[in-house]
């Protein structure tokens, strides 16, 4: 279960801001999930509802938001979304190796009161 410990080194990444900002409670938290993270958002939620019991984020919702693959092409220089699993520029053909998001797997923002 990576999905667990992902979220587990996210809540204690959350606990620490909100407690530097003097919070008691957070009220909601907001991760940025890319395509290539290998995440699945279900089984993060399902973490996130086991893990918040008994904590300051007890009463907390949860936003992922999935973040598309992007890649540039060199020699177009252009960004382009890759229609399927291999990046190829849209342009001109050139495989991409060049990959600018997708791999996310962050804390975005967090509201605490
Ligand atoms: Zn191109």
């Amino acid at each position: 279960m990576h999905e667990v410990s992902m979220m587990q080194n996210t809540l204690e990444i959350a606990f620490d801001r909100a407690r530097q900002n003097g919070a008691t409670q957070i009220e909601c938290l907001t991760l940025n999930i890319g395509e290539l993270s290998g995440v699945i958002p279900e089984a993060l939620e399902f973490a996130f509802e086991i893990l918040i019991a008994g904590t300051m984020a007890e009463n907390a919702s949860l936003e992922i938001n999935l973040i598309p693959v992007t890649c540039y092409c060199q020699r177009c220089d252009r960004n382009f979304q890759p229609q399927d699993f291999v990046y190829r520029c849209p342009q001109c053909q050139q495989i991409s190796t060049n990959i600018l998001t997708g791999s996310e797997l962050e804390l975005a923002s967090l509201i605490v009161s």
